[in-house]
């Protein structure tokens, strides 16, 4: 009998690859375990071992595997089923969800690797189109083997393109075979074994009379075996010794000492775990019993409670019932850096049983929370994690809760799968049986329209914990106040009053403002020019920080000229605002308070958001101002006012989601006012006071928002009574992409007539030298998704199939946001 395996390879191919083996690794390899496969010519990549059959590949012959890589399989059963779902649904490949999901370090590369070169500025008008290619996929990942080179160039001769790539220095090539996740090792010592009786140390200790530094370590080493029972760490001899490594290794190379290592936990936890969980409230218990009540039906179920009415507080009882059943439970979060304050909260309670699981953690960290949890570990029992989390090992999971359901971010824009991980995670727990509960003070209207439908289960909590009253929003008229000369830069005598009056009681206050920078775009009074990017078809924004004008979306930068480039006049003015004006404003306000800027550029690096949250916290800072990381899920206890700076440049982005997203980050940022025992108060400065959201938001009317905005979605067929798929294609020339699109949206208009819409370029249209062009694909209810999916494959062949259009990118979007 002849075997054969098919396997998943971590690229962009919708192929099965099968491979030639023997029948002892018939029955030795399962589904889940890596294995080396030969590849194109003679290169190697790890690949998932996925079915083994017996049926011969009828298009080629097959190889031979080239070794298998693990003795047990390292992804699931129950993964698969879910990756599967996953790129079945989002219309990808199973290995752009494994190249997802799996952490670098599992990923062995063989012989010829291409690397980016990091060192050089690449003029891409440089590249011919072959080239160009192979760098822009070098964009997405991090090497590409030389078998991944000719499927994208689609020939055979592509050494020239590679060498005159790396002859230009846009590559460098990266030879050898490795495994990339070391375990951490931490250095211990002991006594040599030829000193340890008696009589051999007297000795020792007599001769070492005369180097007193070396005595006090072997002395002090003795201490702690007494007292410790426990291997002794170099770095902690030389820290109670008082001696320095050098003369510990000095005592080594003596063999006096000897030294061994062990392997130990890259991330180890704080919190002690034993900490009471806290006793509800009666609003509380209420909701939590209802959540309990409407799991014996629904498998989801939504919490719609306001902020700070003690959702947390819930989610923790309900964790602590599946922790002491020893089931998994796993808790996303929208963007896990701005939650030091939730996992402290949770170490407290679980102590070394949560594990944290993040893309600003390194490889090796990621390995360690993988293993844990696939060995159903009792460490890595809640998982704390964004959207990525779902894709780990479980292996006993109970619930999913996913908090702040209702953000964006959980969706994955590029590159593929692109997922919605609040939707993943109902499919997820229902692989596994569990439940899943949605939380938040500003739903989705796709979750609430599903808990109105009686598909999710739906629990309400109308008041705060504490019964603090919700914050007092006022709206405050900017025209109004400008013609009668009310304004300060940027500020209404209103919220001047009111900052003033705050300051004085000693609480503290947070600014929001939708855009970063100093101030988005720099105008010429005389022509009306304004800077534009040269990759980008955006306008520069103006950093006064740097003297800079830089590009948002492509990070080109140049010094802020002196004069328009266009007229010559030296007009320059500087409009609109961002948080760095305003913490300019603030200080010569209020220049005796401390004032501190929370955003994308304040914030980067691993303890970026931390070191902020952490100041603000422990008071060291009177007034924050802010984006949109402002509003997400964030407890402080002194804040009593919120000003949200501008409301329009929300309401006015065009976007159908605008509204539903302009309530809710609105009310989110309101939220963070008063959240202890004192009211809280909100000031909303617009050119709209009279706009329906803004009265919506102000009255805390959830309910109407809803109902308006399901309206609109009813009459211009939108989610979610109408799923989307957006499909975006890609190119550097300009003419190219158009004739590109036309051909896609004609041949969709075929099969779909009037629920195509486009081509249309986006508002941005290019970015980093790449023209995009959007087809939108409005799907109705009782249409199948599945026959959709398989007429757009169709339609993508084709277009594949033509060579003018090769070189264009195709991406789907499915329910883009
Ligand atoms: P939400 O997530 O709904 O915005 P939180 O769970 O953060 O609200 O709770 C708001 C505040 O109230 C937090 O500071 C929290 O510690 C406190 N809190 C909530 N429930 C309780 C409780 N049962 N006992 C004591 N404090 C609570
Ligand atoms: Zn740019």
């Amino acid at each position: 009998m002849t075997y054969f395996l098919d396997v998943i390879l971590p690229i962009p191919l919708q192929k099965a690859f099968t491979y030639h083996i023997t029948e002892a690794e018939a029955q030795f390899i399962k589904h889940g375990m890596r294995v080396a496969v030969p590849f194109g010519k003679s290169k190697i990549y790890t690949a998932l071992a996925y079915k083994i059959h017996t049926n011969p590949p009828t298009a080629y012959e097959a190889k031979t595997i080239h070794q298998i890589l693990d003795e047990a399989p390292i992804v699931t059963d129950l993964q698969l089923i879910l990756w599967q779902w996953i790129a079945g649904y989002y219309m990808c490949s199973l290995g752009e969800v494994m190249r997802a999901a799996m952490p670098n370090a599992f990923i062995i590369e063989s012989e010829t690797v291409l690397v980016r070169n990091e060192n050089i500025e690449i003029s891409e008008a440089t590249l011919k189109d072959d080239e160009f290619l192979i760098y822009e996929a070098l964009q997405y990942q991090s090497s590409l083997k030389i078998e991944d080179v000719v499927s994208i160039l689609d020939k055979k001769r592509i050494l020239p393109v590679v060498n005159s790539l790396v002859e230009k220095g846009v590559l460098q090539l990266q030879e050898e075979l490795y495994e990339k996740y070391k375990p951490k090792l931490v250095r211990y010592v002991k006594l040599h074994e030829a000193h340890k009786s008696e009589e051999k140390l007297q000795e020792l200790l007599e001769i070492l009379s005369r180097a007193p530094k070396q005595r006090e370590v072997i002395l002090t080493l003795f201490t702690l075996e007494a007292s410790e029972q426990k291997p002794i760490k170099v770095s902690e001899l030389s820290e109670r010794s008082g001696a320095s490594t050098s003369i510990i290794k000095t005592l080594v190379d003596k063999s006096i000492l000897q030294e061994y290592f062990i392997q130990t936990d890259r991330v180890q936890f704080e919190g002690e775990g034993d900490e009471q969980t806290k006793q509800l409230s009666d609003a509380q218990t209420q909701a939590l019993e209802a959540v309990k009540g409407s799991f014996d039906t629904k498998s989801v179920t939504l919490l719609h409670g306001v902020t700070s009415s003690g959702k947390t507080e819930i989610y923790v009882k309900l964790i602590e019932e599946q922790l002491n059943l020893g089931k998994q439970v796993l808790y996303l979060l929208p963007e896990i850096a701005l939650t030091t304050q939730l996992v402290q909260r949770l170490q407290d309670y679980f102590g070394e049983k949560v594990a944290v699981f993040h893309s600003r953690y390194s490889s090796n960290e990621r390995v360690e929370v993988w293993q844990n949890l696939k060995n159903n570990l009792e460490k890595a029992q809640l998982v704390i994690g964004a959207r990525s989390a779902l894709l780990l090992p479980f292996s006993n999971l109970g619930l999913i809760i996913v908090d702040e359901e209702h953000e964006q971010s959980y969706k994955q824009f590029d590159p593929a799968p692109r997922y919605h991980a609040r939707d993943a995670a109902v499919v997820l727990a229902n692989i596994h049986k569990a439940k899943t509960l949605l939380g938040s003070a500003t739903p989705s209207l796709e979750s609430y329209f599903n808990a109105t439908q009686n598909k999710y289960g739906f629990v309400e909590l109308k008041t705060r914990f504490n019964n603090v009253l919700m914050p007092d929003i006022e709206l405050v008229d900017l025209a109004d106040k400008y013609k009668r000369k009310r304004m300060n830069g940027h500020f209404s005598d209103r919220l001047i009053e009111e900052m003033t009056e705050t300051l004085d009681e000693g609480f503290q206050i947070i600014l929001f403002q939708n855009r970063r920078g100093f101030s988005p775009i720099v105008e010429c009074t005389t022509c009306g020019n304004s800077p534009q990017c040269p990759n980008c078809d955006v306008s520069l924004t103006y950093h006064q920080y740097k003297d800079q004008l830089r590009c948002h979306y492509c990070g080109y930068y140049s010094v802020m000229p002196k004069a328009c480039q266009a007229c010559g006049n030296a007009t320059l003015d500087t409009k609109g605002f961002g948080t760095e004006q305003i913490e300019e404003e603030v200080k010569t306000l209020f220049p005796e308070k401390k004032v501190a800027r929370m955003d994308l550029d304040t914030t980067r690096g691993k303890h970026g958001f931390e070191r902020i949250i952490s100041k603000f916290e422990q008071q060291e800072i009177d007034i924050l101002v802010g984006t949109q990381m402002l509003t997400k899920g964030l407890d402080f206890r002194q804040v009593k006012l919120v000003g949200i700076m501008n409301a329009d440049n929300l309401l006015n982005f065009p976007d159908f989601r605008a509204h539903e997203r302009s309530y809710q980050l609105m009310t989110q940022v309101a939220g963070r006012a008063g959240r202890t025992d004192i009211r809280g108060k909100v000031l909303i400065q617009t050119y709209n006071p009279h706009h329906n959201i803004l009265q919506q938001v102000s009255t805390n009317a959830y309910k109407e928002m809803f109902a308006e905005q399901m309206n609109d979605r009813y009459n211009f067929k939108y989610p979610p009574i109408y799923r989307l798929i957006k499909i975006t294609l890609r190119h550097k020339d300009y003419n190219r992409v158009n004739l590109a699109a036309d051909w896609y949206a004609k041949s969709l208009r075929q099969v779909f007539k009037a629920n195509v819409l486009g081509p249309e370029f986006p508002p941005i249209s290019r970015i980093r030298n790449l023209f995009n062009k959007n087809i939108l694909i409005k799907i109705p209810q009782n249409q199948s998704l599945a026959k959709t999916k398989e007429a757009i494959i169709k339609i993508d062949n084709s277009f594949n199939a033509v060579k003018d259009f090769r070189s264009v990118r195709v991406v789907l979007n499915v329910d883009n946001y």
